[in-house]
């Protein structure tokens, strides 16, 4: 039994959501193992002890976290080191490791800092690859409790360390190889729906779902002793997942949309241009969030206005007064103009409406249009998603993307 306890008084005092258990327990589930227990404390030094001290009995893998930082209100350590009867002392080891990463992110190591240092006599020091807090592991009559810090990234960064720890320990498969499939246009439910009973039945292979609006993620994941084995598994798993998941699949490597698009762009040589209107720059923004976006990102145009569309795009008023600027014949002149005007490969357009007000019968909150001019061709989609401004502009910038990747896979769209 793994027991989690999370240390702060953020947490409970409800200021700061509880991720690092939620973290921890997914990662553990994944590879194998479980937390038995949850629990989180304050920030006071004698709470923290009365916590670890209840633990003792049960408890051979404790996970803690939180309370390491350099300040007076950080006392993990002290509380540990009182739990164990041990004596604080300064961990060369650790100082070392803490001159080290100051020195690599160039500052000098301020003296507050080396309260990080000092930690229960006999412990050992656990390296953290992204801060300068050291975690660490104390042993003590067969038991192993762990201390991480409580930041987030530095906990996500240092539980692998942990877990593979944890494995070994145990006797337990060693090694753990996980794959990340991305999936855009299809909700979990939907997901699970068209994989049951067709996974091949491995004990040794897991699949989580992470629904992250939106799209989801599967996670595959792996455990054995055999490298050749679980490389194995993991593309069984994943080539039966492709087959009925199909090209609702986007990323086979944990890649965002916008990388994938991008990738696809420079490996075709082609340009792109982007007339924007209920995104405002948001498809930009996220193309031009992907390193080395100058290859293919031309220029784009927020054309929110009519007058922008008609002044920028070409698109000819009348067009305008006859369909509405939210159409499919406008947004075929966006995507057609935006080509034009870029002398681009490839133009993408999008227009709809974004709410809360300007919706109609016909055409409601949500709806919008998407264009993607192509050498040849162009095609335009309607699409409706209700929900709030910020979601269908996130939506309509994710399936404005996804579009464009389809049309350049030579895929209709549907
Ligand atoms: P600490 O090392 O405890 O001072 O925590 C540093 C930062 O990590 C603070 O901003 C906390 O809000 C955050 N944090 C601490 N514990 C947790 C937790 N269990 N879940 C999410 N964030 C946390
Ligand atoms: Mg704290």
């Amino acid at each position: 039994m793994i027991e989690l306890l999370t240390i702060g008084d953020e947490l409970l005092s409800g200021r700061t959501a509880d991720t690092n258990a939620s973290f921890i327990a997914r990662a553990l589930t994944e590879a194998g193992l479980s937390a038995g227990r949850f629990s989180s404390v304050g920030d006071g030094l004698e709470d923290i002890r009365r916590a670890l001290t209840g633990l003792l009995p049960d408890t051979r893998f404790l996970i803690a976290t939180g309370g390491l930082g350099p300040t007076d209100d950080d006392c993990t350590a002290q509380a540990a080191a009182a739990t164990f009867g041990r004596k604080l002392a300064v961990s060369r080891a650790a100082i070392g490791t803490m001159e080290r990463r100051y020195r690599e992110f160039g500052r000098p190591m301020p003296d507050a800092a080396k309260k990080q240092a000092v930690l229960p006599e006999g412990c050992v020091p656990i390296e953290n690859p992204v801060g300068t807090a050291c975690g660490f592991l104390i042993k003590d009559a067969g038991r192993q409790f762990f201390f991480l810090p409580g930041v987030p990234e530095e906990v996500h960064a240092m539980t692998g360390f942990i877990i593979e720890h944890i494995l070994r320990e145990c006797g337990m498969r060693q090694i753990i190889k996980s794959r990340t499939l991305k999936v855009f246009g299809l909700w979990e439910s939907r997901i699970q729906e068209l994989l049951k009973d067709r996974l091949p039945d491995l004990p040794a292979v897991a699949l989580g779902f992470y629904p992250s609006f939106p799209e989801v993620s599967l996670k595959i994941t792996a455990t054995g002793s055999d490298e050749q084995q679980i490389d194995n598994e993991l593309l069984l798993f994943q080539t039966v997942i492709q087959e009925h998941v199909g090209d609702y699949i986007y990323s086979d490597n944990n890649e965002t949309m916008e990388e994938v698009v991008g990738r696809m762009l420079a490996a075709q040589g082609a340009s792109l241009a982007v007339a924007e209107s209920c995104t405002g720059g948001l498809i930009t923004h996220r193309l031009t969030n992907v390193p080395g976006s100058s290859a293919y990102v031309e220029r784009s145009f927020v054309v929110y206005s009519n007058r922008a569309k008609q002044e920028l795009l070409a698109v000819p008023e009348a067009a305008l007064a006859e369909y509405g600027a939210v159409s499919e014949p406008v947004a075929r002149l966006m995507a057609e103009g935006a080509r034009k005007a870029a002398g681009t490969v490839y133009g993408l357009s999008v227009t709809g409406i974004a709410g809360p007000e300007g919706g109609s019968a016909e055409k409601p909150v949500g709806t919008f249009f998407i264009g993607v001019a192509a050498p040849g061709q162009t095609i335009v989609k309607k699409q409706f998603f209700p929900g709030t401004r910020e979601k269908i502009k996130i939506m309509s910038s994710q399936m404005a993307l996804n579009h464009l990747r389809l049309v350049m896979m030579g895929k209709g769209i549907e």
